[in-house]
C-alpha cells in the first residue's frame, strides 16, 4: 500500500472509531425537525394514531435524524386549514381525507370516497398501479403539495336510523348527516343530509335535530355510543366503500430532504397505509360483536332495490361533477376505466369466492 493511501484509510478508521465512541459531536448534523397537522382530534383512535405511527416510523427508520411533530386540528391549524397549512409551506406535512378539500379542488372527491366506488384494496391498486397517482400529483401540483395513500377505514357501515328503510320511499324527507357525494346521492333520493361535526351527532340524533346518521364503522361508532339514540344499524356504507385517508407534504420542502429520508417518509406513509386498514378490519368486526350481542342492536341491510336506486343516483351525482370542471372528468374518465376492467376481475377472483367461502 502506498504510503498516501495508508494515510488516508488510517484517517477514515480513526474518525469511524471516534464516531462509534460517540466523540465526535461537531460532525453529528441536525436532526431534520417537521411538523405535521392533522385535521382529526389529538391522537384520535386510528385516524390521529395513524399520523402519530408516521412519526414514529420515521424517527425510528432515520435513527432519530428525521423527526416530524404531530398535531392534532386546532393545536396549531384548525382541522379546514390543514390544505392551505401545508400548500403555503406554513408547516411541511399534513394528514386528512381529500374530500375535505372539494372547494378548492372537487376531483379531489375520487381519492378519498366515492359511493358505489372503489373498496380499499381497488382503491389502493388504482391509484399505486392503475395510473391514479399521476392524476392525484396533478390534482395537488398546483398547491405545491405531494399527495400520499395515508390510510383507509375499509367499508364503512351505511348508518343508523331509528326508523325501517324499506323502499327509497322511506328517504324521503329524512335529515341525515351524512357528507360529501353520498349527500348529494341521498338528495337525490328525496332526502336531507345535514352537515353535523363527529362531535355533534350524537346530541343531534338525540334531540330530533337529525333523524339518521353515518359515521365510521363499529369501533368508533360504538365509541360515540350511537348505539343509544338509534335503534336500527344498517349496512352496507354504500356511500363510503373505502374511504381513503391522505398525507400531504409541500413539493418544496419535500425536495430539501436527502434521498435517503425521501425514502424513509415514503416508506413510513405507505406501512401506514396498510396498517390503519388491518387495525379497521380486525376492531371493526369485534366492535360490531359487542353492538350485536351487548347493546341488541339491530342489524339490517338496505333492501337490493334501495341499493339499486342509490347507485343509479351515484352515477348521476359522477356524471354531474365532471360535468363540472374538466381535471374532474379527467380523474372521472381514469376511474370509470379501472373500474370496469377491476369488475371484471373481481367477477371471477373475489366475487365467486366470497360466495363459496360462507356455504
Ligand atoms: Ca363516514
Amino acid at each position: 500500500m502506498k504510503r498516501r493511501e495508508f494515510i488516508k484509510k488510517a484517517g477514515a478508521g480513526a474518525l469511524a472509531a471516534g464516531a462509534a465512541m460517540g466523540a465526535v459531536p461537531a460532525m453529528a448534523a441536525k436532526p431534520v425537525m417537521w411538523k405535521m397537522v392533522t385535521t382529526w382530534p389529538p391522537h384520535f383512535p386510528m385516524l390521529g394514531e395513524g399520523a402519530d405511527y408516521i412519526a414514529k416510523l420515521v424517527d425510528e427508520m432515520s435513527g432519530g435524524k428525521f423527526k416530524i411533530s404531530v398535531y392534532g386540528g386546532g393545536e396549531l391549524i384548525p382541522p379546514m386549514g390543514v390544505f392551505d397549512a401545508v400548500s403555503q409551506g406554513t408547516v411541511e406535512m399534513g394528514h386528512g381525507a381529500a374530500y375535505y378539500w372539494s372547494g378548492k379542488a372537487p376531483a379531489a372527491q375520487f381519492f378519498a370516497a366515492v359511493p358505489f366506488g372503489f373498496n380499499a384494496q381497488s382503491q389502493n391498486s388504482w391509484v399505486t398501479s392503475g395510473g391514479g397517482m399521476a392524476l392525484w400529483e396533478e390534482v395537488y401540483k398546483p398547491f405545491n403539495l405531494k399527495p400520499y395513500l395515508g390510510g383507509n377505514t375499509g367499508v364503512q357501515m351505511g348508518g343508523w336510523f331509528n326508523k325501517e328503510i324499506n323502499s327509497v320511499a322511506d328517504l324521503k324527507g329524512l335529515k341525515m348527516r351524512i357528507p360529501g357525494l353520498g349527500g348529494q346521492v341521498l338528495a337525490k333520493a328525496g332526502g336531507n343530509a345535514i352537515l353535523v361535526a363527529g362531535g355533534e351527532i350524537y346530541t343531534n340524533l338525540e334531540r330530533g335535530v337529525i333523524d339518521a346518521t353515518e359515521w365510521v364503522g363499529p369501533y368508533h361508532d360504538l365509541k360515540l355510543g350511537l348505539h343509544k339514540v338509534a335503534k336500527y344499524y344498517y349496512y352496507p356504507g354504500w356511500h363510503e366503500p373505502g374511504t381513503t385517508l391522505e398525507a400531504i407534504v409541500n413539493i418544496g420542502a419535500y425536495e430539501k430532504l436527502s434521498p435517503e429520508f425521501k425514502v424513509i417518509l415514503d416508506t413510513a406513509i405507505e406501512k401506514t397505509n396498510s396498517w390503519m386498514l388491518c387495525e379497521f378490519e380486525a376492531k371493526n368486526n369485534d366492535a360490531l360483536n359487542e353492538l350485536i350481542t351487548k347493546h341488541k342492536v339491530e342489524l339490517r341491510k338496505f333492501p337490493d332495490d334501495v341499493l339499486k336506486e342509490l347507485k343509479t343516483y351515484a352515477d348521476q351525482v359522477l356524471e354531474e361533477l365532471a360535468a363540472s370542471d374538466p381535471m374532474s372528468k379527467k380523474v372521472y374518465e381514469s376511474f370509470k376505466n379501472f373500474r370496469s376492467k377491476i369488475y371484471e376481475w373481481n367477477k371471477i377472483t373475489e366475487e365467486p369466492y366470497q360466495q363459496f367461502k360462507y356455504i
